[in-house]
């Protein structure tokens, strides 16, 4: 038996298999609810609602344009932050984080921001304002989230990644400086390739934050 034969017949045959999109957990765990157009300050989009089938958790997506497994599309994973995204505070860059994504989105006329109900990295919204005033003392995001019991970082991704799967995306460009995000959706079997930096303003009131971000938490900043 020709053993070289046998080994270049196997990895022809490995090569030939097209690395496959499809959620590496299985059968899918959220659940499409309803859906709706949505104009915005930064264009036109829609805005489908889900929920997961595992938890009382529920989560949105605002999406634009043809969404296939073939294109790369410029996708974000935002988790909810009460303080940034609605009061525009400057304690975090989480506002601008997320009016920036939309502003590509729309340039791109392709993407989608799932949003993420998981305020304060997933300790909810009195918990961080617990976590403020122990900043307001010395502590750091990390170290004001521990003191409270939690750990750094309490979020999960799985079923963002499966919502993105569930609206026909396959090869994806995020626009997210936290490694363990873009980590999370390569596991669930999604196909990054390529990450999009958000250029954000810089304010001093937010730097200690981003310092600690990049130190701590291994953000690329
Ligand atoms: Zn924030």
């Amino acid at each position: 038996m020709d053993m070289s034969d046998e080994v270049t017949k196997r990895c022809t045959a490995e090569e030939a298999v097209e690395p496959e999109c499809r959620p590496s957990q299985g059968a899918l765990t959220v659940e499409r609810v309803a859906e709706a157009s949505l104009p915005t300050e930064h264009g036109e989009f829609r805005i489908i609602g889900y929920r997961s089938m595992t938890s009382d958790e529920e989560f949105v997506a605002v999406a634009k344009g043809e969404l296939s497994t073939e294109e790369p599309t410029l996708v974000r994973i935002h988790s909810q932050c009460l303080t940034g995204d609605v009061f525009h505070s400057l304690r975090c860059d989480c506002g601008q984080q997320l009016t920036r994504a939309l502003e590509l989105v729309e340039e791109a006329g392709r993407g989608v921001i799932v949003y993420q109900q998981q305020e304060g990295r997933g300790i909810g919204i009195l918990n961080k304002i617990r976590a403020y005033a122990l900043q307001e003392q010395g502590q750091d995001t990390v170290e004001a989230n521990l003191s409270l019991g939690f750990a750094a970082d309490q979020r999960t991704y799985q079923q963002c990644a499966e919502i993105l799967f569930d609206l026909g995306l396959c090869k994806v460009i995020v626009m997210s400086n936290n490694p363990q995000k873009i980590a999370a959706l390569e596991r669930a079997g999604l196909n990054v390739v390529d990450r999009k930096e958000l250029d954000i303003q810089q304010y001093e009131s937010f730097a200690n934050y981003l310092r600690t971000k990049r130190e701590k938490m291994g953000h690329i900043l």
